[in-house]
């Protein structure tokens, strides 16, 4: 299996998750019932992530993360959410704080 996206917004991921059906996209969610351990457990552990069940679909759900994340941009803030981790950078960093992946163009 290959992890597609994690996030901690379930807003997004149920954006995410209805593209997916939307296109027959096999995947499977983890860590979808933690949330009431908020508190309890530091937040990473909680983030909901989605991990695709087949890597054949691995670029077609590639593209529908990179579409979700471009409307996620803040054009006033400059804040970005990196492609390839799901993490939110502040408008001053050009590559994630995360994963050093690179921002966005
Ligand atoms: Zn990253």
């Amino acid at each position: 299996m290959h992890k597609l996206f994690g996030h901690d917004d379930r807003f997004l991921l149920q954006r995410l998750r209805s593209e997916l059906d939307a296109l027959g996209i096999p995947y499977l969610v983890k860590n979808e019932f933690a949330g009431g351990a908020v508190g309890e457990l530091p937040w990473q552990d909680v983030q909901q992530e989605i991990w695709l069940l087949d890597e054949a679909w691995f670029h077609k759900a590639s593209q529908v993360v990179v579409g979700l994340i471009d409307c996620l941009a803040d054009p006033q803030t400059g804040a970005w959410v990196c492609e390839n981790c799901g993490e939110n950078n502040d408008g001053g960093f050009d590559i994630c704080w995360h994963c050093q992946h690179s921002r966005p163009t």
